[in-house]
């Protein structure tokens, strides 16, 4: 078997009568086609399979969203009315969602033909497409070639907006991979009071407790976590941006006195201000570091001690708690959640903990 796209969710190949085995050009062009019918991936491979059809495309996209591979890469298809053409270019049968008209096509269709374009040309030659409306362009349609009203008004009529946003797919696939010196800095910052409607059990969780709203001061933050925030409410639980409704930020410390961090491989202000527990944004204006806030291995940087209480450290963590919940430690009913909020424990939180059999 040739090359396929990875993409394919089915190989049907075409009736070895429907197009030249080897391709006398190397892959440069793409000409989206449409069908004109509503046929599924494998209607679509079906038709060319019948060696008396005298006709091929390199693949197909089903009404279903399925890509079918039809004849292999390194063979041309006879699609386009064009030798030339179909032996520089990969050429594609796409549904149609409406018979007739415009010849419209799903948004679907339309997305998946942009990846797989975009799949092979990273693959092969790594260049953008130009539709410039020619056939000297790199981006062609059958109506260049022949009277036919493939590909149809609307995907015409889309062809610019395709290519374009092939182009823009193509360009970061080949963009070198930039390691960043500086992580973007999150929204939020150590020492920000904020008021939130769900906590997670940790910071990369998806398992969300759902406590009434509360309010907490973020105390560490983990830039690029799901759940970056630890939110310290009495108890502690992560957060993230969708959760937050409210914040204040609490006043900046007064405290002149600084010591000094040496940044290390890897450092970024975020980071650096929330393992020290102070606003990376005072650290940055102490140092006179400005926007995008680049540091560098071995940089001295003056620290603000942080004036703030801090956070305490004297709780059980809330799983302990529910183990003794379960245990009987802590009553029931309303008794319970009395007694959990006076030692400082979220009583809904740990609610919805139990609830979920944590601890058990
Ligand atoms: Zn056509």
């Amino acid at each position: 078997m040739g090359t396929f796209s990875k993409l394919c969710d089915l190989i049907m190949e075409a009736s070895a009568s429907n197009y030249t085995a080897k391709r006398t050009n190397t892959i440069n062009k793409a000409t989206p086609h449409h069908v004109a019918g509503c046929l599924t991936a494998e209607q679509i491979a079906r038709i060319f399979q019948n060696p008396n059809r005298k006709a091929s495309a390199n693949y197909g996209i089903g009404i279903d969203g399925k890509i079918v591979g039809i004849v292999p890469e390194e063979s041309r298809a006879w699609t386009s009315s064009s030798p030339s053409n179909d032996h520089q270019a990969i050429t594609i049968e796409v549904a149609n969602d409406q018979v007739g008209g415009e010849w419209h096509i799903s948004d679907l269709c339309i997305e998946r033909l942009i990846d797989l374009i975009v799949e092979i040309r990273l693959r092969t030659k790594r260049e953008v497409y130009v539709y410039d409306g020619t056939p000297n362009g790199t981006m062609t349609r059958h109506n260049m070639f022949a009277a036919t009203t493939c590909p149809g008004s609307y995907l015409q009529g889309k062809l610019p907006y395709i290519t374009e946003e092939i182009n823009k797919r193509i360009k970061e696939g080949i963009a070198p991979v930039e390691v960043p010196t500086v992580q973007a800095p999150t929204k939020r910052n150590v020492g920000e009071e904020v008021t939130v409607t769900g906590i997670y059990v940790a910071s990369n969780s998806t398992k969300r407790l759902n406590p009434a709203r509360t309010k907490g001061k973020i105390t560490k933050i983990i830039a690029g976590a799901k759940n970056p925030y630890l939110l310290d409410n009495g108890n502690l639980g992560w957060t993230n941006d969708g959760c937050i409704v409210d914040s204040a930020i609490t006043a900046p410390t007064t405290n002149t006195s600084v010591t000094t961090y040496t940044v290390k491989s890897g450092d970024c202000l975020s980071e650096i201000g929330a393992k020290l527990g102070v606003n990376w944004k005072e650290i940055a204006s102490l140092n006179g570091i400005h926007s995008p806030y680049t540091i560098y291995k071995g940089q001295k940087l003056k620290i603000p001690t942080a004036t703030a209480a801090p956070a305490k450290t004297n709780l059980k963590s809330n799983e302990q708690i529910c183990k003794e919940v379960w245990q009987g430690k802590w009553g029931n009913g309303g008794d319970r959640a009395y007694r959990l909020t006076q030692a400082g424990y979220d009583a809904n939180l740990i609610q919805s903990m139990v609830n979920k059999g944590i601890g058990r």
